[in-house]
């Protein structure tokens, strides 16, 4: 509760303050647009951590059951990453490099829950990976015999392989010296990770091969005779 209230208190004062000063004709007309956009960036950041907030309590009270339905995962993918393209420009990153399989990859997934996903990884490469922008980020969707993985890359500091397992724990962060002011309540990888579990799949962080993060979701093909688990 602390960790969630402190971090919604954050946007919530920048919002208030920008709407007064904006009240009070304060705000000299050069400056309006970072006005608006810092306005526009509190706000869907408030809005992403109480989706996460009523996510997770959702699931835990077992009052959000997956619709699973068979669908072209990769199509799924780049509808969400040409949404997310304006978000992800305002953070003065290039666009997405995109490598989806040339064939449709069919899961039995729940839209909703995959866009929650890929939204909650993304957002974490632009905040972690900040400082190294210009190298972009990568988001790969690969077919396999019997699974589809998603990978989403950053060029970033990276996780530590010590704490691979527990960035899935719920409320857990990595200790950080840069990372102490970068805000966040440690549920985004413990939802990702149980919405993956909740299509008989699984989310894992992994080093990326020349350095960065690379968090992967793995998806059972509709094809396959894995069960949900
Ligand atoms: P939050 O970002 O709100 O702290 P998350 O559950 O999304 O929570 O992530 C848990 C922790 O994992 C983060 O606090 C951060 O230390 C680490 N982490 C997640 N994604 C990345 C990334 N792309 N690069 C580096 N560290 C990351």
């Amino acid at each position: 509760m602390s960790a969630v209230s402190h971090e919604l208190r954050t946007p919530l004062t920048t919002l208030r303050m920008h709407a007064e000063m904006l009240q009070e004709g304060l705000v000299a007309p050069e400056r309006l647009p970072v006005f608006y956009d810092d306005l526009a960036h509190e706000s869907v950041r408030l809005s992403r951590l109480v989706e996460n907030v009523l996510a997770v309590a959702q699931l835990e009270e077992g009052r959000r059951v997956l619709q699973l339905r068979p669908g072209d995962l990769a199509a799924q993918i780049r509808d969400i990453v040409d949404d997310q393209a304006r978000h992800v420009e305002r953070r003065g990153f290039p666009p997405v490099e995109l490598a989806l399989p040339d064939e449709p990859v069919t899961v039995r997934s729940d839209p909703q829950a995959v866009e929650q996903i890929l939204v909650n990884l993304l957002d974490n490469a632009l905040k972690y990976a900040a400082d190294a922008r210009a190298a972009g980020l990568r988001v790969e969707l690969a077919a396999l015999a019997d699974q589809a993985i998603l990978r989403v890359q950053d060029r970033g500091p990276g996780i530590p392989e010590a704490d691979r397992d527990r960035v899935f724990d719920r409320f857990y962060r990595v200790a950080r010296e840069r990372d102490a002011h970068t805000p966040g309540t440690g549920l985004g990888l413990a939802l990702v990770r149980e919405l993956a579990r909740g299509h008989g799949g699984d989310a894992v962080a992994a080093a990326r091969p020349g350095g960065g993060a690379e968090l992967q979701v793995r998806f059972p093909l509709a094809s396959a005779a894995v069960r949900p688990t």
